[in-house]
């Protein structure tokens, strides 16, 4: 009976650690994301790219860009990756 709540416990603390990991994680990468967010928009005049697809010019904030290679869409970005 014993060794069956020693179990349980080292499966709740091992949850624990995941959940805490993971949570960190997160954190980091939404702020990242908006650290990089407001350094574009302290810019001011934003920069327009170009979809490598469809050719529609979107501000690039808005757009999602790999490396030089700016998309208006995940769908336009699936299909550039398709294609290579
Ligand atoms: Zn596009």
């Amino acid at each position: 009976m014993r060794s069956i709540f020693l179990f349980l416990i080292v499966i709740v603390v091992f949850l624990l650690v995941m959940a805490v990991i993971r949570g960190r994680q997160q954190k980091k990468f939404e702020q990242q994301l908006a650290q990089k967010k407001t350094q574009k928009n302290a810019q001011g005049n934003e920069k327009m790219v170009c979809c490598e697809i469809c050719q529609t010019y979107l501000p690039e904030s808005q757009a999602l860009c790999v490396e030089d290679k700016c998309f208006c869409s995940k769908k336009h970005l699936q299909q550039f990756v398709d294609n290579e």
